[in-house]
């Protein structure tokens, strides 16, 4: 795949120019916070930005979604999103996330109307710039990405570097010149400080050691110390790239012959999360919510994508969770320095 360089006005003018034909939702600020929102103008595009308020998950995964509608005893159909879109400006540690739920999302059950949403978008993604107040992507490996864009731009000053990762990218980027080697160099240069600089919080093992670390934590006092403070209010689950867990309902309409299933964003933290028929709820406590969370994170899901640890580092949940205990690296160092590295 080519890697070109183009100068911050030609940059200008190639935004412009896909907003004139495509649907492009970029990254702009909202006060003096940042989050995706549709583009207008490229002058509206801020990639110079810290952290989106809320991750780009909700373009694939939609907060509330209609999966289909039917007939009682009859017929149904599927509901898909047909639109074409363009995700402008995905950090790598959001992009590293998408990755992995697109991973998720084609295991066992092919998810269609995710995966639809997913290759209807093109993905500009974009090296960090300003790292935010709490992001930890350095420990985790996810400071930088490889893979899942369509484009990766790095700022290098006055110009842009933009790589294809994708046939879609290559024909984005048609026309534009290649990058030399100067502009290569200060890339990588990019790429070196934000390996080890987008550390607000150290984890104080190497993240792939973490399902081994969870293996003997399971009954540590951690758990009912820290959750007792929990407000179960999912903030964390909800601002969280990774967390994709759903729930899924019928509903029948007033006509009592016609219907439809609806899916909406569910959270691990919040009470009911796991209630079932018969009122029967494995895990009431909060303790139990609390530290299965961090489990789905180290643990869980790795085991399903080939030891891929579900936190990204991008620091939300630690700015969203009012009483401060959502911050992963916090309680797995605790552990850490509780039961050392076996
Ligand atoms: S657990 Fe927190 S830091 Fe990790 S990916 Fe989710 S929101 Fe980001
Ligand atoms: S850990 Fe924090 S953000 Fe998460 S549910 Fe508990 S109080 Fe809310």
């Amino acid at each position: 795949m080519s890697v070109k360089k183009l100068t911050k006005d030609d940059f200008a003018k190639f935004v412009e120019a896909l907003i004139a034909k495509e649907n492009v939702i970029g990254v702009q600020a909202k006060g003096d916070r940042f989050d995706y929102a549709p583009l207008e103008a490229a002058a509206d595009l801020r990639l110079d930005y810290d952290v989106t308020l809320q991750p780009p998950k909700k373009f694939f995964l939609p907060p509330r979604e209609t999966l289909m509608t039917f007939e009682i005893g009859g017929a149904y159909t599927s509901e898909h999103d047909d639109e074409t879109f363009v995700l402008l400006g995905v950090h790598p540690y959001d992009m590293i996330a998408i990755n992995q739920m697109d991973e998720l999302f084609q295991q066992d059950n092919y998810d269609t109307h995710y995966m639809k949403r997913r290759n209807n978008a093109t993905i500009i993604a974009c090296d960090v710039m300003t790292p935010s107040a709490n992001v930890f992507a350095s420990s985790m490996k996810t400071a930088v990405v490889k893979s899942g864009y369509d484009v990766l731009l790095t700022d290098i000053g006055d110009d842009y570097v933009a790589e294809a990762g994708t046939e879609k990218g290559e024909a984005l980027l048609a026309g534009v010149a290649e990058a030399d080697a100067a502009a290569l160099e200060s890339r990588q240069a990019v790429w070196a400080k934000n390996e080890k600089s987008l550390n607000k919080h150290e984890l104080e093992c190497d993240a792939h050691y973490l399902p081994k670390l969870l293996d003997r934590a399971y009954d540590h006092a951690v758990w009912e110390e820290i959750a007792k403070t929990c407000f179960s209010c999912g903030s964390c689950n909800q601002v969280c790239p990774t967390c994709y867990c759903f729930n899924v309902q019928d509903d029948v309409n007033w006509d009592l012959k016609t219907g439809q299933r609806d899916r909406a964003w569910d959270g691990c933290l919040l009470d009911g999360f796991t209630k079932v028929a018969g009122d029967h709820e494995f895990r009431n406590q909060r303790a139990d919510r609390f530290r299965h969370r961090l489990y789905r994170k180290a643990k869980y899901v790795p085991a399903k994508i080939g030891g891929q640890i579900a936190c990204v580092g991008c620091g939300r949940c630690v700015g969203a969770c009012l009483p401060d205990i959502a911050n992963p690296i916090s309680v797995y160092n605790r552990l850490i320095d509780d039961l050392g590295i076996g």
